[in-house]
């Protein structure tokens, strides 16, 4: 049964309950879940949607998946939460051990911490905090790209685009960043030289200022979905060695293997100082991320005053995240996530491409298991959405973006369902 007349959109929930970037007055329509299960999500009067978002990048082995209950199951008979302050436990450790496995070489010191914003939070305090460590006091700024997302906390909010992002609405009491044009080199096309020019030029006359560079590798996500050239990473991790900047990168929509490397800084060869991990890091299953970084930033932190790094939250390390992200790394690493995102790329490639032929269609784009129509005028999210469900799809689009990310376990048929469904409604 797909269609939203037998949708009862739940009146307590319109009245009380604030969704995502949602007006309390008239908010859009929220369809209410009974269950989840593989790439369905079945509505409460049994609609039945084909997941094409897994919830924001997250839940990429489907949503129940048997092994990922049980390791939360097990791991709730001994303790689903104890304080990281003076205490440790093995699901911490255990992840820790799986994390060094798959991050890079240069990669030894772990930050757990609650969420993506948070972790972009501390990543910027790490990388203030070397910086004071090293006598450089006044490098305290930051410098970023235009088109970026980094969350929705204060500081990670200050490094987001400042037209998409908040920053008219919440004006002076932002800090105030350096932003260079996002770069107009495309992944897998040409690189031009001069898209480094303004970054370069920022660093060279404000590197007294700036403690680092943060950068979302190769693709820019809520900002825009778009895909840069890897040698953009490259150029601007030769500017941050040259004049002393933390290299951050925020791989928390790009991990787990979603744009067909398990990282996406893998696309480029270069490492960064600090990375940023969260949503997929539990299969979807809890907020946890993680901030991972070297020895130069780490052992300089400890060894200026006050001799710690000044961080720590309540949920820091949390049993539940810690075993559910385990059990979720395990399970990717044993898929064969890489054939199936290359499968899932080759699909969306072919049955995506028929849309560049719709006059309201400005571009049409596919890295990995990311797929997106980028529309020429933004689009009715309200009509889209009902036509969609309508479908029997679940699609979010946002501006002028049509986008999918479904889970990794999509299955060729549904994933056609999915993209046939787009191109129809789109196309019509
Ligand atoms: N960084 C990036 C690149 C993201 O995509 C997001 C979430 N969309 C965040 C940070 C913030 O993560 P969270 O919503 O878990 O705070």
């Amino acid at each position: 049964m797909n269609s939203n007349e037998n949708i009862n959109f739940d009146s307590f929930d319109r009245e009380h309950l604030w969704h995502p970037y949602t007006s309390t007055i008239n908010p859009l329509p929220t369809y209410k879940v009974k269950k989840a299960e593989g790439c369905r999500i079945y509505l409460e009067d049994d609609t039945e949607l084909i997941d094409g978002m897994s919830s924001w990048w997250c839940a990429i082995h489907g949503y129940n998946h048997s092994v990922l209950n049980k390791a939360i199951e097990n791991q709730l008979k001994s303790m689903s939460h104890i304080m990281f302050g003076g205490l440790t436990h093995q699901p911490a450790i255990d992840l820790g051990k799986l994390l060094l496995g798959i991050l890079p070489d240069e990669m030894q010191h772990i930050f757990y911490a609650d969420s993506g914003s948070v972790a972009v939070e501390v990543a910027l305090k790490m990388a203030v905090q070397y910086q004071h460590s090293q006598g450089k006091k006044e490098k305290t700024n930051f410098v970023t790209i235009r088109s970026g997302y980094h969350g929705d906390t204060w500081n990670a909010m200050s490094v987001c685009d400042p037209v998409t992002g908040m920053h008219s609405l919440f004006g002076s009491s932002l800090p105030v960043r350096f932003f260079a044009p996002s770069p107009q080199s495309r992944f897998g096309g040409e690189w031009l030289p001069a898209d480094i020019e303004p970054l370069k030029n920022i660093i060279e006359n404000h590197h007294h200022e700036i403690a680092g560079l943060i950068l979302e590798p190769v693709v820019q996500g809520a900002g825009g979905i778009r895909f840069y050239h890897p040698q953009y990473l490259i150029e601007a991790s030769e500017l941050c060695k040259k004049y002393g900047l933390v290299l951050i990168f925020d791989e928390i929509a790009t991990g787990f293997g979603r744009t067909g490397k398990l990282f996406a800084y893998e696309h480029a060869g270069i490492v960064p100082d600090i990375m940023c991990i969260g949503k997929a890091l539990t299969g979807g299953y809890m907020t946890f991320s993680a901030v991972v970084t070297n020895e130069k930033i780490a052992h300089g932190i400890s060894s200026a005053s006050p001799g710690v790094f000044m961080h720590g939250p309540t949920f820091m390390g949390n049993p539940l995240a810690c075993a559910v992200a385990k059990a979720s790394l395990e399970l990717l690493l044993s898929s064969g996530w890489k054939e199936k995102v290359e499968m899932i790329e080759r699909q969306m490639k072919i049955e995506l491409a028929p849309a560049k032929e719709c006059p309201e269609v400005e571009d049409v784009r596919v890295l990995g298991a990311i797929g997106v129509i980028e529309m020429k005028k933004e689009v009715d999210m309200a009509y889209l959405q009902k036509r969609f469900v309508e479908e029997g799809i679940w699609v979010r689009p946002f501006g002028k973006l049509v986008y999918i990310m479904p889970p990794f376990i999509i299955t060729a048929e549904e994933l056609s369902k999915i993209t046939s469904s787009l191109l129809k409604i789109i196309m019509n």
